[in-house]
């Protein structure tokens, strides 16, 4: 079996890694490093969860240590589509670096202009960037990407979902063509393919297993709800949510909440909170040192609920987790993959439930055709009267309906009645929660519509034909992003690209 130290990595890079406790390299590891280490493209095809930020973080540091940063002018450069991945990568930088003397820059949204300026005047050797801030720098004129000798795409699937792509082009423009490539996809889409095709120079291609797509480990059930008025149908809902995780009790030592837009995810992770339970929201909108902060306090155990948009369910780590509840189902098959793939990891055992309306069954159907099974309904708690079923002091364990397998059709019991009734007393903020909720939509609490992190929208011609302040890049960004079309989605629309471009789904938004 191939060790580490058979991976031609610098000795400091190998006791970094001998630190962390990883033994053997991952397969993606197994594969990328050596040929990278070679200084060949290299073309990896592998997921999130495989080990892929070490295959190329390990042989950069490695190359690295050899030289010296210049100011302004980065020796390398990894993109990421979203703030999340790219501080991910900083900390894994970090962990790896720690015994060779480089420095780095994290180049993201949501944090000032001026902090990351200054570490690009001093000289970083390593920028952490997503693409929208990265050309921001570039065209603010502090930042020169012809010294960049390796370069980084991570995600790029996730890139395309996003709208990245032309940047991403616009930036394999501003390096030199010599530099060395090394190229992260879960899937290769025609665009993507042609991607590579046209910027990387015959690469190593190495490609490991996808996940399967649902871990066996993953107990996944649905509940069927229908509320009992359509304006009482929102506060219903959360109060299922409620009961749905009081009825799995201690079971339940964390759980991440998926709504699917970002105006729920404030709403449901409010009224959690008023209701006693221990939750924070996480979604693009959010200042990026709260989402950060977050994030950390999900990872280290001392927040139990984090109520996501889908800004969380791709690509980031996070260990542990003992349940997802998808409080919405989502409109793209491939994100349900994605969100219940938090739980579960690495053989643990992880149960996800997922809430359905009626209007949602379509979608619920294109996910199981995806999974290639039927996700089982539950639903026995909710035929019992409310006041059993979730407004007693005790949602009891036994109440928890078994999970059932019902035939495809059946009408599968609705959770109507659980959530029919008020609580006893109705916290405070629940109202407050409800009069945003019934505040008239607007195009940014609609949908989740804006790509999590500042996809551009401008051709990469128009943008290097303009050379735009920030500010007036911010607000062609937002106006842009109001035109419709393209901005309808929502992030993470998943790896088989683009069924959804054909689809409207506005109406079920
Ligand atoms: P990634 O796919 O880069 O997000 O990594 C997924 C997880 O695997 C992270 O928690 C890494 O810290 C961990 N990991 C990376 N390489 C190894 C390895 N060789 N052995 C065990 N765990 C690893």
């Amino acid at each position: 079996m191939t060790k580490f130290s058979d991976l031609n990595l610098g000795p400091k890079v190998l006791k970094a890694v001998a630190e962390t406790g990883y033994e053997t390299p991952t397969p993606i590891q197994a594969g990328a490093i050596p040929p990278a280490l070679e200084g060949r493209d290299v073309l990896g095809i592998a997921q999130t969860g495989t080990g892929k930020t070490a295959s190329f973080t390990l042989p950069m540091i490695s190359m690295l240590a050899r030289g010296r940063a210049r100011a302004r002018m980065p020796r390398s450069l990894v993109l990421c589509p979203t703030r999340e991945l790219a501080a991910q990568v900083a900390e894994n930088f970090d962990t790896y670096a720690k015994h060779v003397k480089l420095t780095k820059a994290l180049l993201i949204g949501g944090v000032s202009f001026k902090e990351q300026e200054a570490v690009i005047n001093r000289g970083a050797d390593v920028l952490i960037a997503t693409p929208g801030r990265l050309l921001d720098h570039f065209e603010r004129g502090g930042l020169l990407l012809t010294g960049v000798q390796i370069m980084v795409v991570d995600e790029a699937d996730r890139m395309l979902d996003m709208g990245f792509i032309p940047d991403i082009e616009r930036i394999f423009s501003l390096t030199p063509f010599t530099r060395q490539t090394l190229f992260f996809s879960a899937t290769m889409a025609p665009e993507i393919e042609r991607i590579t095709n046209t910027f990387l120079s015959n690469p190593a291609r190495i490609e490991v297993a996808r996940q399967a797509t649902t871990s066996e480990t993953i107990t996944q059930s649905v509940v069927m709800f229908k509320g009992s008025r359509k304006d009482r149908e929102a506060t219903e809902k959360r109060k299922l949510l409620r009961s749905l995780i009081e009825s799995e009790g201690e079971k339940c030592k964390n759980a991440i909440i998926f709504c699917n837009r970002k105006s729920d995810v404030d709403i449901v992770a409010k009224s959690m909170k008023k209701y006693g339970l221990d939750a924070a929201a996480i979604h693009g909108d959010l200042d990026q040192s709260q989402r950060m902060r977050t994030l950390a306090e999900f990872r280290d155990g001392s927040l139990r609920f984090l109520v996501a948009s889908d800004v969380a369910a791709r690509g980031l780590d996070i260990p542990d987790v003992s349940h997802v509840f998808n409080y919405d189902v989502p409109s793209h098959a491939e994100d349900y993959v994605h969100r219940i793939g938090r739980t579960g990891r690495a053989g643990k055992e992880g149960t996800t439930i997922m809430i359905c309306v009626p209007r949602d069954e379509r979608n619920l159907a294109d996910i199981e055709r995806l999974v290639k099974h039927e996700i089982p309904r539950v639903g026995e708690a909710a035929e019992k009267p409310a006041t059993e079923a979730s407004l007693s002091d005790e949602p009891a364990r036994e109440e928890k309906p078994k999970r059932t397998r019902k035939p495809r059709g059946d009408k599968a019991p609705k959770a109507e009645a659980a959530a029919t009734e008020e609580p006893a007393s109705k916290p405070e903020a629940e109202s407050e929660a409800e009069a945003v909720e019934h505040k008239a939509p607007t195009a940014e609490t609609q949908t989740e519509a804006k790509p999590q992190d500042e996809p551009r929208k401008t051709s990469s011609r128009s943008r290097s034909r303009g050379g735009r302040s920030s500010d007036q890049s911010k607000s062609g960004r937002s106006s842009d992003q109001n035109k419709g079309g393209n901005n309808n989605r929502t992030v993470g629309l998943g790896d088989d690209m683009p069924s959804f471009i054909a689809k409207s789904f506005e109406d079920r938004m």
